[in-house]
């Protein structure tokens, strides 16, 4: 590999909240080689957007801010520059395509007016120069009747068609990167799966780097060579598309994967659920940020805990925390193992008995004692450390305490990129 044209390092992007601070994004780095296609995945809330955003400093500044890091471009630290500095990239050399492209157009302009001034701006090049270049451009992305339509209004043009539009004005002075925030989100799925065609050959005509957001990973089974899954504001995993799906070794990309859904009903019913919701960003948990709902979340050490059944008792626990146990609803004909899904019994006689106690505990109506005895007894790594982003042994790197020992064994692939 050659050196990198983007390299973020160490990117710190913080907001400032009535609620409090948030960190967006905590320490994330990945490079992308010059051609290359780099897919940000993640649930909303992940941080991707922010991140793309603080490449060339889109975020709103107050209320956010770049904490940290750098954000390396052909040899240049863009985190350095001034805004004005920074309008020699912003559509020039990098190129952004937006999720709205409703909310990327002008609605009193024309399309043709719109990219002519786009050219313009970073071009110094005669109005007939640039409207030929739109014209150009224009039915490149697939704009069919070009001559007539470049003086259409944007409401003219369906979904679909606007979005080639902002295409066409993101490559309208041939960028090297394309950074495109989950551009066919808005889409419908035909339109969807020609939008990502035209990118994918656009970006082999042109040789340009693409940095791809995006919560499918259906999608980034199409078109990523390197994949980046971020939750919570940083990389749980990172590396080549196809080690990471034939081999994931995070939980959270485990996942994801697994809801991908398969055509093949036989292989349905054997996904990894992943329940409940990305973390309030402006009170994450302790320790893996993952914690609250890894299936694969890592027992105490002194106990015996048969495959799954820690996952139930921190889910008591966190219940218990979180004020979702309503110790008056319970009495003592209450079964509050069948309530909460725990186990009927744990094998293990020590860990049996802090469970039988803390069921009795919220039987009593001290649900709070409840959750004092779990966590005490029961505390996991994971809660207690951050995990580091290490190699796996997959060869790729993770960011989980299952691979501190390397006791895990990766998960097969469940789909196949580039299919
Ligand atoms: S560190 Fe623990 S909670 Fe986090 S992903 Fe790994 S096993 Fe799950």
């Amino acid at each position: 590999m050659g050196d990198p044209l983007l390299s973020v390092r160490d990117l710190h992007i913080q907001f400032d909240t009535e609620d409090g601070t948030v960190r967006a994004v905590d320490g994330v780095s990945f490079d992308v080689e010059p051609g290359e296609t780099v897919c940000l995945v993640g649930e909303s809330g992940s941080g991707k957007t922010v991140a793309c955003e603080s490449i060339t400093k889109l975020i709103p500044t107050p209320p956010g801010e770049i904490t940290g890091g750098e954000v390396d471009f052909d040899g240049e630290n863009l985190a350095a520059l001034s805004s004005r500095e920074l309008e020699a990239y912003r559509g020039c050399r990098i190129g952004h395509v937006f999720q709205n492209p409703q909310g990327a157009l002008d609605p009193v302009y024309t399309v043709g007016d719109q990219l002519v001034e786009a050219i313009r701006l970073h071009r110094d090049v005669p109005k007939s120069v640039a409207r030929e270049r739109a014209i150009e451009l224009l039915d490149r992305v697939g704009i069919g009747d070009v001559e007539e339509r470049i003086d259409d209004y944007p409401h003219q043009f369906s979904g679909g068609m606007k979005q080639r539009v902002v295409i066409a004005m993101a490559l309208a002075c041939d960028p090297d990167l394309l950074i495109a925030d989950e551009p066919t989100t808005a889409l419908d799925v035909t339109i969807q799966a020609q939008v990502l065609r035209l990118l994918d050959d656009l970006q082999d005509e042109r040789g340009m780097a693409m940095v791809f957001v995006t919560h499918d990973l259906g999608v980034v089974a199409e078109i990523a060579d390197r994949v980046v899954v971020m939750y919570a504001g940083k990389v749980m995993e990172t590396g080549d598309v196809y080690q990471v799906f034939e081999n994931p070794s995070h939980p959270y990309t485990e996942a994801l994967l697994a809801s991908i859904p398969d055509p093949d009903p036989r292989k349905r019913g054997d996904a990894v659920e992943l329940t409940g919701d990305v973390p309030d960003p402006s009170n994450p948990p302790a320790g893996c940020s993952f914690h609250p709902r890894c299936p694969h979340v890592v027992p105490p050490a002194a106990y015996d805990f048969p495959e799954g059944s820690f996952r139930q008792v921190l889910d008591f626990r966190l219940a218990a925390e979180n004020g979702d146990v309503d110790a008056e609803a319970l009495d003592d004909g209450t079964d509050v193992r069948a309530e909460f899904d725990l186990p009927r019994a744990l094998p293990d006689p020590d860990a049996e008995a802090v469970l039988a106690a803390a069921v009795d505990d919220a039987v009593a109506g001290d649900v709070d004692a409840a959750a004092d005895r779990l966590r005490e007894a029961f505390a996991t790594v994971c809660e207690q450390r951050e995990p580091e982003l290490q190699e796996t042994g997959t060869g790729h790197p993770a960011a989980c305490h299952l691979h501190d020992a390397g006791e895990k064994d990766p998960a097969p692939g469940l789909t196949q990129p580039h299919d």
